[in-house]
């Protein structure tokens, strides 16, 4: 069981909204970082464990600034996602840069920060070369292929677009190491939102096995694998979050045993979760509009899904509260919509509320990764703010909520007057 609280009541959001309207993102800085802490401790038999925060996941800078406080790097797939990074001050091998189908540019930005590139096809490594230079340190992606069994979000390794074959693996890592490159990182990513905690422990496995091989064939050492994202959270109250714990210790055992052992040398473990980071520690905060009986009960809100797209693009299940009516018996079945002309902008269907009235304010949960994130301007709909509860109980706006003018930013209305039709 996981339990749904918002960390703020009814009065209390009250307040805040008196500063900054509905809908707005809230996040929960000590809650953060005491999972990052755990995180850290899961680890910590490994000399060189490091968390890349998936800065996809939540791309405000304030809260890459509380994580690196915490001493976690950046994940980035993308020109402005580096940008972040820099801005936050992570530099070299605090950034690891995983993209695909990769522009010149922004291979050419990650050399230039010294972050860790990691490749995505064995062509790649020409096309770096020629727009960056081929920098001291390369990893490269591994795509398991039909050897690992993929899961819903991701889909299977066989049909994931993403990463190296076997065969090209070895390849790649030779053709690297006859060109000079000296240090060498292995990653794949091949679950997303997964609570078993023994799919990671089989990604470690499966790394570590590579890593004897591919360092005994072609006589390079690997300074670390990433076993990447993809760690699950509780969305649904009845889940479990993975026990990291679990996890540390699974791969501890295989370290020992494959690493260790096998005389391979220090090899650090990285992972480049996001949605475990900061998922549970946020929430999108919106006002009820409007009420509407036909053939449904419907409950609009003042959110629509530019604001949290999951439910609408995954069916995703997010949990929902109504502050101040916790607990009262939920007994009114409705559809929790937003105001977008698509008829799947529902937060909820056929979800059972206590009696919700116009006006109430509504929480939606673990909306702090690929939440605000996912946000579009489709329909005319306006990104909301996102807000920080810090540590002392100080509430800051970390990003404004967008405004018409953003919205018309890229828009030249002089031009249009001058246009003659
Ligand atoms: C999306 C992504 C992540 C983060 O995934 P989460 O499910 O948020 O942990 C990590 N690495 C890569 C390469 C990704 O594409």
């Amino acid at each position: 069981m996981s339990e749904k609280k918002c960390p703020l009541n009814r009065d209390q959001l009250e307040a805040l909204i008196k500063k900054y309207p509905t809908p707005f993102h809230l996040y929960d800085e000590a809650a953060i970082r005491a999972n990052a802490r755990a995180l850290k401790a899961a680890f910590a038999w490994n000399l060189g464990f490091k968390e890349y925060f998936a800065v996809k996941a939540t791309p405000n800078p304030y809260l890459m600034k509380v994580l690196k406080a915490e001493g976690f790097g950046a994940d980035c797939s993308s020109l402005p996602e580096l940008m972040l990074a820099e801005s936050v001050g992570l530099s070299g091998k605090e950034i690891i840069f995983t993209s695909n189908d990769t522009p010149a540019d922004e291979y050419v930005k990650a050399a230039k920060l010294g972050a860790i590139i990691n490749l995505d096809d064995i062509t790649h490594i020409d096309f770096l070369e020629q727009c960056a230079g081929l920098p001291e340190m390369v990893c490269c992606r591994y795509n398991p292929g039909p050897l690992k069994g993929g899961n819903a979000i991701i889909g299977h390794p066989e049909e994931a677009k993403y990463g190296f074959t076997r065969p090209q693996l070895f390849e790649g890592y030779r053709i690297l190491r006859d060109k000079g490159v000296k240090r060498f990182g292995l990653h794949t990513m091949v679950a997303s939102n997964e609570l078993d905690a023994n799919y990671f422990i089989e990604t470690a496995h499966i790394l570590f096995d590579l890593v004897g091989e591919l360092s005994a064939e072609l006589g390079i050492q690997f300074e670390f694998v990433n076993i990447g994202g993809g760690i699950g959270i509780p969305y649904k109250p009845e889940h479990k979050a993975v026990d990291l714990k679990v996890v540390g210790e699974g791969v501890r055992k295989l370290y020992k045993e494959k690493i260790e052992k096998a005389g391979l040398g220090r090899l650090d473990v990285r992972l480049e979760c996001g949605r475990m980071v900061t998922g549970p520690y946020g929430w999108l905060v919106s006002r009820v509009l409007h009420k509407k009986n036909t053939y449904k009960q419907y409950v609009g809100l003042d959110a629509c899904m530019a604001n949290l797209m999951r439910p609408a693009l995954y069916g995703a299940y997010h949990h929902i509260t109504v502050p101040g009516k916790e607990t009262l018996p939920h007994d009114f079945v409705c559809d929790v919509t937003g105001s977008l002309c698509e008829n799947n902008d529902k937060f909820a269907i056929n979800r059972a509320l206590p009696p919700v009235e116009i006006g109430d304010l509504v929480v939606i949960h673990d909306a702090g990764a690929h939440g605000h994130a996912m946000g579009f301007n489709y329909n005319g709909k306006l990104r909301s703010a996102e807000l920080l509860l810090r540590e002392n109980g100080e509430v800051v706006q970390i990003r404004r909520a967008e405004t018409v003018q953003d919205y018309f930013a890229t828009l030249d209305f002089a031009g249009l007057n001058k246009f003659k039709v």
